[in-house]
């Protein structure tokens, strides 16, 4: 058994497995997130309200919930919610984190240190800019999906829900089961680039045997409420004077640019935009670990062994960051990951590696078949806001490109809004055509000056409401 404490931050799939890998493996657990509840965005819900039909894996979730709340009964684990984690000190495995609801005064401010750090902070979904998609009634598909399954809210009457990769298919289901009608689901990416991401080597995917399951469902609710489901097309204009009111949609050749003369015009009150994921890595990058090379605003990982261990003694990691692939690939990377941490000999994570190791191929075949294309550039013009924060438009950032990072930061201020460039970062760097470090941040989650300055609360006492 293990006398260690492992902290893990981030209660999606891949965190809740780490808790749950660690405590299996004996040692005692502090786990931290700062939603009001646990699940993450998979298993997003709200205690009163959630539909069962939006939510899939229930079971799975409901047995680690309850074994984490077991341990907590029993002292050997400690559930922080509403802990929004600001800092990360990697060499001394400690975690200062503020506990209360978000933007309230009066949070409590809290530093735990641990004998390892599971970092599995997740992601947040991608909306490439394009002329008016700040008009209200657009909304990024993680948002829509959120409001849907969480709350049963939606944005619209008339919903057309466009990107690329296979997590449009849920936002439409959801959107359609809370009473939106769904006008269409446009996938940027063309048949080829489907077929040649999913259908080749299919014993690879047997991994992922269970999304096939959830892919049918989808296809049937797609089916059942009629919508049409369009592959090399996307969205280019979003058209409306106070608010969406329609959206020009058109077919996009193999780098996703825009076939002239195949544009038509599509009526609806509401767009949902996702073009894939964005891991939020900003807390490895401030511990140190050792992130992959890519295009600049391309998804860069956290690079990790065949345990999980990063590049920083004591600092493991799991789920979205490491690579986009869906939570069952969460799941398998999170379990290790806590074995790992909990100090399992690597004889004993056999079973564990070779689940975590079933899962890879599908995340491989997500990039292939929906990665981003460089032709949504040419969906920009030169007064489209990239930047929404500092109202920073596309012609703005093309004259400032080239200069060095920090000057064409202050220059244009892209990208130093509110946001802190995680919304606009990728598609700024992209336009830029190199890295900026918009997502290096000295704070992981925004906060007063006042608890900056704060005095410190003992480490020892922490509530735990599962
Ligand atoms: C908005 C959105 C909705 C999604 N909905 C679905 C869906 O319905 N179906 C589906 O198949 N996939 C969905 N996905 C994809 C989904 O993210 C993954 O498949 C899965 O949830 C990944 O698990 P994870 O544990 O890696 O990350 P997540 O589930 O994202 O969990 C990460 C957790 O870390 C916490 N966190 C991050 N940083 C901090 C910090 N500094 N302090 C405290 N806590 C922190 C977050 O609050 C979050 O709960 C969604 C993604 C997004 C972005």
């Amino acid at each position: 058994m293990s006398d260690r404490h492992v902290i893990v931050l981030g209660a999606g799939p891949a965190g809740l497995a780490a808790a749950s890998g660690a405590l299996a493996e004996g040692a005692r657990v502090t786990l931290l997130d700062e939603g009001d509840r646990l699940g993450g965005q998979y298993w997003r819900h709200h205690e009163r309200l959630t539909d069962p039909r939006l939510q899939h894996g229930w079971a799975a979730f409901i047995a680690l919930r309850d074994a984490i709340a077991a341990a907590c009964e029993s002292g050997r684990a400690t559930v922080l919610q509403r802990a929004a984690v600001w800092r990360i000190d990697g060499e001394a495995r400690r975690v200062h984190a503020l506990v209360g609801t978000a933007d309230a005064p009066g949070r409590r401010r809290v530093e735990i240190a641990g004998d390892a750090i599971v970092l599995a902070t997740g992601a947040h979904d991608r909306a490439l800019p394009l002329p008016g998609w700040t008009l209200p009634g657009v909304i990024t598909a993680g948002a829509a999906q959120a409001l849907a399954k969480r709350d049963g809210v939606v944005v619209g009457r008339r919903t057309l829900v466009a990107g690329a990769g296979p997590f449009l298919l849920p936002v439409a289901q959801s959107l359609a089961i809370a009473g939106s009608e769904v006008v269409a689901v446009l996938e940027a990416s063309r048949v080829p680039a489907l077929a040649a991401g999913w259908l080749a080597r299919p014993w690879e995917l047997l991994g992922a045997a269970g999304k096939a399951g959830e892919l049918a469902e989808y296809a049937a609710s797609l089916a059942r409420h009629r919508t049409p489901y369009r592959t090399g097309h996307g969205v280019v204009r979003i058209l409306g004077d106070r608010r969406v009111e329609g959206a020009v949609i058109a077919r996009l050749d193999p780098q996703w640019r825009p076939i002239a003369g195949t544009e038509r015009e599509v009526a609806c009150d509401a767009v949902a935009l996702g073009h894939g994921f964005m891991p939020r890595i900003d807390a490895a990058l401030q511990v140190g670990c050792a992130v992959t090379d890519a295009a600049p605003g391309a998804p860069r990982f956290v690079v990790v062994d065949a345990v999980q261990r990063t590049s920083v003694d004591g600092v493991l990691a799991a789920g979205e960051i490491t690579g986009i692939g869906g939570a069952d690939a969460a799941l398998a990377e999170g379990d290790l990951a806590g074995r790992t941490a909990a100090g399992a000999a690597e004889a004993s994570l056999r079973r564990a590696v070779r689940r975590r190791d079933a899962t890879d191929a599908f995340a491989r075949r997500l990039e292939g078949a929906h990665g981003m294309r460089d032709g949504w550039r040419t969906w920009l013009e030169d007064d489209t806001l990239v930047c929404r924060c500092e109202s920073v438009d596309a012609g703005t950032i093309a004259r400032a490109a080239g200069s060095a990072s920090r000057a064409m930061r202050l220059a244009t201020r892209a990208g130093l809004g509110a946001c802190q460039g995680r919304t606009c970062g990728a598609a700024v760097e992209a336009l830029c055509g190199e890295r900026l470090g918009l997502d290096r941040r000295p704070l992981l989650a925004p906060m007063r000056l006042s608890e900056l300055a704060g005095a410190r609360d003992a480490p020892g006492d922490l509530p735990s409401p599962v």
